[in-house]
């Protein structure tokens, strides 16, 4: 882990809050090349506002973003641009994070670490709160779309070293949590979380 600010690594399994200013560009790399990231985005000044799925298939009429394309946020704001994306592009905006009850219902102990709760968590040591968690951008999450209405669950496409560029097009913190699924192969047919790492240029 680097102490540096603007760089830094996120645990597989574990959570971090980064915040950006409105022209900076946030960089992911999915270092191991399996890892689905679960990010959302909040503005860094009123944390009513957030990156929603809903309203960016709506604005962009795709149900997945590609490069170049504006992510909005609850309010239809301009909030972030897939700047760059070296990976095939497969992205899932479809389906909820990660909680404690998916666990529950897969039959785990209590305590099973969640993208939920790492949306909190990571937010709430970063000094802000939210009441709840949106649906995040799940950045590799191959869970493609079968006969029109079926969702797949597959491994991610994603080689080691891939990376993809947000651009903060306001003031805004980027919640990102290296999902710490095992149960099914989200993460790669190991299902071993991993870390990821990222920097802000
Ligand atoms: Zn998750």
């Amino acid at each position: 882990m680097t102490t540096d600010q603007n760089a830094g690594e996120i645990a597989g399994g574990y959570g971090k809050a980064i915040p950006l200013r409105q022209g900076q560009k946030f960089r992911l790399v999915n270092t191991f090349g399996s890892q689905v990231v679960d990010t959302w985005a909040l503005n860094l000044h009123d944390t009513s506002e957030y990156l929603s799925m809903e309203q960016t298939r709506r604005m962009t009429r795709n149900l997945f973003p590609e490069v170049g394309d504006i992510l909005y946020s609850n309010r239809r704001t301009k909030m972030l641009c897939l700047e760059e994306d070296t990976s095939p592009g497969q992205h899932d905006t479809m389906v909820a994070c990660c909680d404690k009850w998916l666990y529950k219902h897969y039959g785990c102990a209590p305590g099973h670490r969640n993208c939920r709760d790492n949306f909190l968590e990571s937010l709430f040591e970063a000094g802000y709160d939210a009441p709840t968690a949106p649906s995040p951008l799940n950045l590799w999450m191959n869970f493609p779309i079968s006969n029109n209405r079926n969702i797949d669950l597959a491994t991610p496409l994603s080689k080691p070293g891939d990376y993809v560029i947000l651009t903060a097009l306001m003031d805004c913190i980027v919640i990102c949590s290296a999902c710490p699924m095992d149960i099914q192969p989200v993460n790669g047919e190991d299902r071993i979380p991993k870390a990821v790492h990222y920097s802000v240029i």
